[in-house]
């Protein structure tokens, strides 16, 4: 049976697994050592990596890598799965190597890196020896990569960068930045001459790169690939990012259900209001098209490739950002004062909720790539009307019957009377 909506019950029981493995030891590290993972002093950093060993052994590792690719080949769909567990806790996806943006970088480096540049870069990302950012938006231009600027001119063995980037999500404490350059992607580690960080936004920072020399096996991919590059990055991030929505938008629902039950006005208990119910039965359908959207997208990456899939990537982006930004609404509603404040995790997941429509790619753009290539299968119609115009089906239909009728007098006579009934309803 080809429509088979279950888990194999060994992925099951390592789902089992990591659920556990999130909530007994990943979310409590999460309160006592906020953002462990980046942390450099021995004592935290041995613990983490006990903790990574421990999913090591589990074979969860940078799960998101196929096995072509050096990754443990589990694809996309039971990727989606993890991911729906993992990205409930922030630290997670750290915690089992395949956090963004090392993870689209990592891909990337997978598939388009020579030996050499992987075993300078990709396995030491995969080990966590590094991190790194991915620098393409630009201050004049985001949506649009034909407005970006930023270039590189070839000089003897290197390769000279110049341009501004804006955005590029933790650069100040990556050690590799991704370039994109009109004329191809680079490698440029972080404290290369010529890359200035400018002191605003703090978390995602506007890089100037001035006359930034690289040796020229820094580019990655061939030259003038950045596009292909980027699409390939982008494709796998967006989905990632999807799967990790679902977990988002089931924890402010379970906040919401739980509090609905907890809380009492006027007389009952306000999850027997109708308005809340109504909250609480929207969210749940939402949560569950978007999970079956996205795990059915992440199946057909698994089956053809993220090129063939990009329709439903893109409308994927787009209504995850919509769910999340209704769910945890919803949620936050729900919650009233209590949802307003940064003493639970809704206020937050709120406020970050337009920014899912914005990062990679904002729901515009995405829209109207759904829209043009949802299109290419449609052709306009002949003449004045449209295919569904009932009277010309109408007449088509008797065209198409005429063998049956001219056999069957009975059925004729049926027919005919049909005709002149409806004919007189008509009017
Ligand atoms: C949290 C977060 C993290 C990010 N991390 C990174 C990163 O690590 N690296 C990186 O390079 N970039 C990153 N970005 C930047 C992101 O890729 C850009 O924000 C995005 O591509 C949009 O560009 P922009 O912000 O310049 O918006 P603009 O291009 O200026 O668009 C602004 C608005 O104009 C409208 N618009 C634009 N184009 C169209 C169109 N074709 N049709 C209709 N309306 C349109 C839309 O309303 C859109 O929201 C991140 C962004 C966010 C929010």
């Amino acid at each position: 049976m080809a429509w088979d909506f279950s888990t194999e019950p060994d992925f099951q029981a390592k789902l089992e697994w990591v659920d556990r493995f999130c909530r007994e030891k990943v979310e409590p590290l999460e309160y006592v050592l906020p953002y462990a993972v980046r942390n450099r002093d021995p004592a935290v950093r041995g613990y983490v990596r006990e903790l990574q060993q421990e999913v090591k052994d589990q074979g969860l590792w940078a799960l998101f890598l196929d096995e072509n690719l050096g990754g443990p080949g589990f694809g996309q769909l039971k990727l989606g799965l993890l991911n729906e567990i993992i990205g409930r806790y922030p630290s997670a996806p750290q915690m089992f190597g395949a956090a963004a943006p090392d993870t689209g970088n990592m891909e990337i480096l997978a598939a388009y890196g020579t030996e050499e540049q992987k075993a300078r870069w990709l396995t030491p990302l995969l080990n966590q020896d590094m991190f790194s950012a991915y620098s393409m938006t630009e201050p004049q231009g985001g949506s649009d990569p034909n407005l970006f600027k930023t270039h590189a001119l070839r000089d003897g063995d290197e390769w000279v960068i110049n341009g501004e980037k804006w955005f590029t999500s933790a650069g100040r404490v990556a050690d590799l930045l991704f370039v994109m350059c009109i004329n191809g992607m680079f490698v440029v580690p972080r404290k290369t001459p010529g890359v200035e960080i400018m002191p605003e936004p703090r978390n995602h920072n506007h890089i100037v790169y001035r006359d930034v020399r690289v040796p020229a096996d820094h580019l990655l991919g061939p030259e003038n690939g950045a596009k292909v590059l980027a699409q390939r990055r982008l494709g796998g991030g967006r989905i990632h990012h999807a799967m990790r929505t679902i977990a988002q938008c089931k924890l402010a629902f379970d906040m919401m259900c739980e509090r609905a039950l907890s809380r009492e006005s006027h007389g009952k208990i306000i999850a027997d209001h109708q308005m809340v119910q109504e909250k609480i039965a929207d969210s749940y359908a939402s949560i569950r098209m978007l999970r079956l959207f996205v795990l059915e997208t992440a199946w057909k990456i698994d089956n053809t490739s993220t090129a063939e899939a990009r329709t439903d990537i893109a409308a994927v982006k787009y209504t995850m950002a919509k769910v999340l930004r209704e769910v945890s609404f919803n949620a936050l509603h729900i919650l009233g004062s209590l949802g307003t404040t940064d003493l639970t995790p809704l206020q937050a997941m709120y406020a970050a909720a337009p920014t899912m429509g914005i990062a990679d790619g904002v729901d515009e753009v995405h829209k109207a790539t759904v829209a043009r290539r949802v299109l290419k299968d449609y052709r306009p119609h002949d003449g004045y009307w449209p295919t569904e115009y009932f009277p010309a089906k109408r007449e088509a239909a008797w065209k198409t019957m005429q063998p049956v009728l001219a056999a069957r007098p009975d059925l004729a006579q049926a027919a005919d009377s049909m005709q002149k009934y409806m004919a007189s309803t008509r009017h």
